[in-house]
Parts: structure tokens; C-alpha cells; sequence
């Protein structure tokens, strides 16, 4: 189709385009290798699956904003078929006579031809429509309001002056100019042969054409075939620099992201590694290079900002901000990283506020929201990490916390009897070395120990394990804190040693189950332990509930609660870190209770504020407090109990319910309201 000047032509923009491109991916990709440890290609075949799985079904994308996500998966689709469609075009121009043999094809190939033209006529609209959306979602319909952040949150200067609004325009554009000259091209190609019933979009805007002559319809035909495929040559040095790259670089992410055994799984420091001098994260190089990846990857939709329990109650902290920024400050310096200068704007400060930092509750909702697969949560605790461990600067009560986590073995630091729970209990309490031939571990934790309110848990569930006859064992004095709030909080080494003394005593006693009542216990215990060599089978008290309901040894909890109706509140540990959400259901369902869900639940449950080691400290600045913002949402629901499965809600919602003066719905664990239906004197009050 084209003359032999245009191909000389189009063949030296191609050889510029290529060479552009490749520096610009060139210096993508050596900038991500700045970053430490490795890119995952371990199971590739999985991993591959996985990624275009994500990639064709937009499953991630699709889990909420229905309405923005289907215009998206249009464009997606539409986008992916302009992959063939333009080989095909640049065939037609470049090759004399392809066109005509396309146009003489028969029998299988002529279906497949047909089939071709339908689906390029469809999906050409479906990215014109979509993309004609997104732009209108980012200058006029109410949702527009979802890429914006609230005052407070720390912003690059470009995206403080609107950079994001210019990026998207230039994409948009650039596909407006791309999709729309080839379409409009496949119209004058009708104009020139009659109606095609295999393009009707294409058929359907040709007679705007119809009165030009015919060599106004070829002329016309090589200027869309220009703007259409010459317009691909011009943008694609320009693409690694926009955030049109998370097109390839989102797949790519779920393709090398790593292995965790949960979405909130932190890495180890390998304190025995002489030469490390760097523990955490002080600027970009020290992130991963997953975590630098995932920069690239942002699509900068702000869903994981929708879910952060932070900024839903006007914290400082964004969890998109932190990609955006961490982009726009790449993108600044790509040139300089990808030749080995260091970076000179520390993450802590120029990506996110010091405020920020010590605001996120480690919930990991923004990890499991992000349709990229990126994972905000881990730069954020890779940034305290450095705080804790290189310059000692954290929140003071945090140091209380760390102090009486490393000399009295909890973050109270109360220094009596790790014991004292089980004083006055009429029902046995065998520790591992009275009954050495146990079936269950009972790993009670630090809150069920030495929190009166918490006590009540641990002294119900030995209640209910008795009465299932259970043949169970505790730790006693030999238990000591798992040393979440170390870990979560930044103090990577206390954890360590923390961890490294519980495996120890663990491995010794060789468990064969452990029950925990926390969450964060069965979250260390079950899935983050093995990086010290523990192994071990963790369930939450309440599946060993549903377990002895189900297998009848709990006929106690016949009897109907004298609570008509519960709302259960889903624990971050239990729920979206460990899918725990159907036993704790089906233990109150036992009850005959009628369970009313929040409008948040299951895996997309809204923390109770004291994740993250926040418990242990003032929550930062905002206009609500995490945990009113969750109570109120359970007052709500019109339920007489907040149903909870961990020590820490129950403190969290305790203390909101006191700001209502006592008025909202009542706080049990589960496990309380299982108790309750039993013999009232088989559980002796707490003594306290
Ligand atoms: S882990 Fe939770 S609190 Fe922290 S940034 Fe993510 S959503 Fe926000
Ligand atoms: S991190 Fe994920 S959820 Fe957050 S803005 Fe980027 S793509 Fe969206």
C-alpha cells in the first residue's frame, strides 16, 4: 500500500523509535536491578499462568469500581488484539500485495479473516468508548474524586501541580489519535468497498466518506495508516517514562513478585551477614528490587487509598502517594540511578512523611486491593525498619513497648507470672511438662496473659476445651511474646531474637497442633516462624470451635445465645492475612444468633486500629480514630455484640464502646459467647 517513500520513511522513524525505546527501557530495567535481592522466577510456568491470567481476566482490577473496571478491561482487550491488528497492518503497507491475498482468502481461512475484522471493528469501540470514560472520569463525573488525595499527604511537586492529570492526557491522547485513525482508516476502506458486514461500527461511519473521490479516499487511507502505526513509532520511546507502562510492567509484576506464605509475610535481615551495613530502607536502593518494580507497575488508580484504615480517617499516610512518588522521583532521576548515582532524596520525607510511616496499621488491605500486585505496606515497613534499627528514631511509646518485649517478655511489660490467667480456674490448666502427651498447644499470648479484659478469652476457651474434652497442654512460664509488635513496629532484631527463643522452645516440645486466641501469635507462629526454622500447624481458636462443633463434642452450644443478633468483625490477622473467615461464622451460627454482616467484612474488613504495633502508641493525626470509625460502623448494623476473634479489637472496641458511654453493642470474643452457654460456674471469673 504505501509508496516506496513512505517505507524508506517509515523504516528510518522505526530505527529512531527502536533505539529511543530501548534506552528508555534499558535505564527501566537497570534502575529496578538498583534495588537489593532479586527478581522471583522460581515456578515460572505458575507464575506465567498467573500473570496472564490477571492480565486477560482483569480479575484483580474487576474486584471493585465495577463501572471504571469494565471500561478498563475493554481497552485491556482491545489493546491486546491491537497487538495483532497492527502486525497485520504494518504487513498491508509494507508488503505489495498482502492486502490483495487477505481479500482472496476462502474457505477456513476467510472465516478466520472475517472472525478478525469483527473483533478488530468491536474492540476499536470498546477502547474509544473506554477511553473517551477515563477521560471524562478525570475531568468532570463525581468519581473523579478517587484520584485525588486528601490535604496533608505528601505529594512530589509535579503531582502536586497535576502531573498525573497531564500523563493521563498525553496516554489518552495518544490512543484517541492511534484506535481512531485505524478505525477511521477501516471506514474508508468501505467507502472505497461497499458495506462490510464483518465491520459494522466501520460500515456504519463510512458514508461520511462517500462523496470523496477516490483518490481522496487513498490519500485519506495513508494518513490514517500514518497517525495509526507512524503514532506507535513516535509514542513508544515516551512509553517507559508514563505510567502507560503498567500495560506490561502489571503483568510482569505478578510474574516476579515474591513467594510469601501471606500477603503480609515480611522479609528476613540476615543479621549474621558481616557485611551488611544497611538494615531497612533509608533510600531507593535499599528497597527491593519487587519494591522499585512495583513503582513501575502503579496504574495510580488510588484503590489501595480507598481501603487504607489511615487515610479513610485523614492520616497523612497514602499508600498510592507512596508509588506515585516514588515514580515521579524515578522518573526525575532514571538516567543518574540506571548509571549508578546514588540517590540523594531519602524515601522517609521526600515518598512518604515521617507521620505516615508511623500511621499504617500493617492491615495489608492496600496489598490486597492493588490490582498490579504491588505491595505499599512493605516499603513502609522497610522505611521504619531503618528508622528503628539505624537512627533510633521512632515514637517514644513505642520504646516502652520494645523495652518490655526484650526484658519481661511482653509489651506491657508486667513482670509478674505469665501464668497468673489460669489462678482461680476450677478446671485444670496442665502445662507441656504436666502433660507431655498433649494433642493441642495452646499458645495463649501475651494479651490473653496479662490484659484482664483479654484473660477472659484464654479462660474461656480452657473452659470449652474441657467440656470437648481436649486433651490440651500450655506453655506456662516457658511461653514468651511472638514479637509482632516488634517486627511490625520496626525492630527487626528484636523480633529476631524473640523468634529465634520461641522456635527454640517450640522445636524442643514439638507441637503437633497450636491453638492461638490472637491472631498476630497465629500470623508469627504459622506463617512468618519458619524463616527461623519453625514449622508448625497454627489454628485460630475458632476453627478448633467449628471443628468440635462439627464433630458434635460441643453439645453445650445447642442452647441459643441470649444475643438475637451479632456482627462479627474480621481481624486483618485472621481474615485477609490468613482467609480465616468462615470458621468464626460458623461457630456463632451454632448459637442460633442471627449474624448481620458490615458493610465491610470477610477479607475486605476494615482494621480495628491497633495493627502495626499502633496499640502500643498515639495514633497520628486525623479527623477519626481508626476504631471509632470500625465501631461506629458495627453500631450500625443494629447488632447487640460486636462478635471479635482477637485480644487487641476487643481492647480497641472496648475503648470505643467507652466513648459511647457504654451504649453501643457489647464486645465478646467468640469464644466468650460459646462459654456463656455453658454451666456459668465452670468458669470462675478472672482474678484480677
Ligand atoms: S497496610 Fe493498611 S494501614 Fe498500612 S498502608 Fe496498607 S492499607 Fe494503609
Ligand atoms: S499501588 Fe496498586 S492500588 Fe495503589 S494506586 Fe498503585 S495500582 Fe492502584
Amino acid at each position: 500500500m504505501l509508496s516506496p517513500i513512505e517505507k524508506m520513511l517509515f523504516i528510518l522513524l522505526a530505527l529512531f523509535a527502536i533505539g529511543a525505546t530501548y534506552v528508555g527501557f534499558r535505564d527501566m530495567y537497570l534502575t529496578i536491578n538498583r534495588g537489593q535481592g532479586k527478581l522471583h522466577f522460581e515456578n515460572l510456568f505458575r507464575r506465567a499462568f498467573t500473570a496472564v491470567r490477571v492480565y486477560i481476566t482483569q480479575e484483580t482490577t474487576l474486584k471493585t469500581r465495577r463501572v471504571s473496571s469494565l471500561f478498563h478491561l475493554g481497552i485491556v482487550l482491545g489493546f491486546t488484539f491491537y497487538f495483532l491488528i497492527n502486525a497485520i497492518d504494518l504487513l498491508i503497507g509494507m508488503v505489495d500485495g498482502f492486502e490483495d491475498s487477505l481479500k482472496n482468502l476462502d474457505g477456513f481461512g476467510l472465516v478466520v479473516y472475517d472472525g478478525y475484522r469483527l473483533l478488530g471493528d468491536l474492540l476499536s469501540i470498546a477502547v474509544l468508548v473506554g477511553v473517551v470514560y477515563f477521560i471524562l472520569r478525570r475531568l468532570v463525573l463525581p468519581n473523579r474524586e478517587e484520584l485525588t488525595y486528601h490535604d496533608g499527604v505528601l505529594l512530589h511537586p509535579k503531582v502536586q501541580a497535576g502531573g498525573q492529570l497531564n500523563d493521563s492526557m498525553i496516554v489518552a491522547v495518544f490512543i484517541l489519535i492511534h484506535v481512531g485513525a485505524r478505525f477511521v482508516g477501516e471506514a474508508v476502506i468501505v467507502a472505497q468497498t461497499g458495506a462490510d458486514p464483518f465491520m459494522p461500527f466501520a460500515t456504519l461511519v463510512s458514508p461520511l466518506f462517500a462523496g470523496l473521490p477516490a483518490e481522496g479516499l487513498q490519500g485519506l487511507r495513508h494518513i490514517m495508516w500514518w497517525l495509526a502505526l507512524g503514532g506507535i513509532l513516535i509514542f513508544t520511546p515516551y512509553f517507559p517514562y508514563t505510567k502507560h507502562a503498567h500495560l506490561f510492567m502489571a503483568p510482569l509484576n505478578y510474574l516476579t513478585r515474591p513467594n510469601r506464605t501471606s500477603l503480609g509475610e515480611l522479609d528476613p535481615i540476615d543479621f549474621e551477614d558481616e557485611e551488611k551495613e544497611q538494615f531497612g530502607a533509608a533510600k531507593l536502593e535499599d528497597l527491593s528490587k519487587t519494591q522499585i518494580f512495583d513503582a513501575f507497575a502503579c496504574i495510580q488508580c488510588n484503590r489501595c487509598q480507598d481501603v487504607c484504615p489511615a487515610y479513610v480517617t485523614g492520616k497523612e499516610l497514602s499508600p498510592s502517594a507512596l508509588e506515585v512518588n516514588k515514580r515521579y522521583f524515578i522518573r526525575e532521576n532514571m538516567t543518574d540511578l540506571a548509571n549508578g548515582a546514588e540517590s540523594t532524596w531519602p524515601l522517609m520525607g521526600s515518598v512518604i512523611s515521617e507521620s505516615a510511616v508511623w500511621a499504617c496499621t500493617a492491615c495489608g488491605a492496600c496489598i490486597d486491593i492493588c490490582p498490579t500486585g504491588n505491595e505499599p505496606m512493605h516499603d513502609i515497613l522497610d522505611i521504619r525498619r531503618n528508622a528503628v534499627l539505624m537512627e533510633a528514631s521512632f515514637p517514644d511509646e513505642l520504646a516502652t513497648a520494645f523495652n518490655g518485649m526484650e526484658r519481661q517478655g511482653n509489651p506491657w511489660g508486667i513482670g509478674e507470672s505469665r501464668f497468673a490467667w489460669a489462678d482461680g480456674l476450677d478446671v485444670p490448666v496442665p502445662t507441656v511438662e504436666e502433660n507431655p502427651d498433649f494433642d493441642i498447644l495452646y499458645w495463649v499470648g501475651c494479651a490473653a496473659s496479662y490484659d484482664d479484659r483479654a484473660r477472659n478469652t484464654a479462660r474461656s476457651l480452657v473452659k470449652v476445651m474441657h467440656a470437648a474434652g481436649v486433651n490440651f497442654a500450655v506453655l506456662g512460664e516457658l511461653e514468651n511474646c511472638t514479637g509482632d509488635s516488634a517486627r511490625r513496629g520496626g525492630n527487626e532484631y528484636l523480633y529476631f531474637e524473640l523468634a529465634s527463643a520461641n522456635v527454640e522452645t517450640l522445636n524442643e516440645i514439638a507441637p503437633r497442633r497450636i491453638v492461638a486466641t490472637c491472631p498476630h501469635c497465629l500470623h508469627n507462629l504459622g506463617k512468618e516462624y519458619h524463616q527461623f526454622g519453625g514449622n508448625y500447624d497454627v489454628i485460630h481458636h475458632t476453627e478448633l470451635i467449628e471443628e468440635l462443633i462439627k464433630a458434635e463434642k460441643l453439645p453445650e452450644t445447642a442452647r441459643p445465645t441470649s444475643w438475637s443478633n451479632v456482627t462479627f468483625h474480621d481481624p486483618c490477622y485472621l481474615g485477609r492475612h490468613n482467609d480465616i473467615v468462615d470458621a468464626p461464622r460458623n461457630a456463632l451460627s451454632s448459637l442460633g444468633a442471627e449474624l448481620i454482616e458490615m458493610p465491610r467484612n470477610g477479607t475486605n474488613s476494615f482494621c480495628c486500629g491497633a495493627g502495626g504495633a499502633q496499640f502500643w502508641k498515639e495514633e497520628e493525626h486525623g479527623h477519626t480514630a481508626v476504631n471509632l470509625e470500625r465501631y461506629a460502623e458495627a453500631t450500625q448494623t443494629g447488632a447487640e455484640v460486636v462478635a471479635v476473634g482477637c485480644p487487641f479489637c476487643m481492647q480497641m472496641f472496648e475503648s470505643a464502646r467507652a466513648n459511647t458511654a457504654g451504649e453501643g453493642p457489647i464486645v465478646k470474643d467468640v469464644v466468650e459467647l460459646i462459654a456463656e452457654q455453658m454451666a456459668p460456674q465452670r468458669v470462675p471469673e478472672a482474678a484480677n
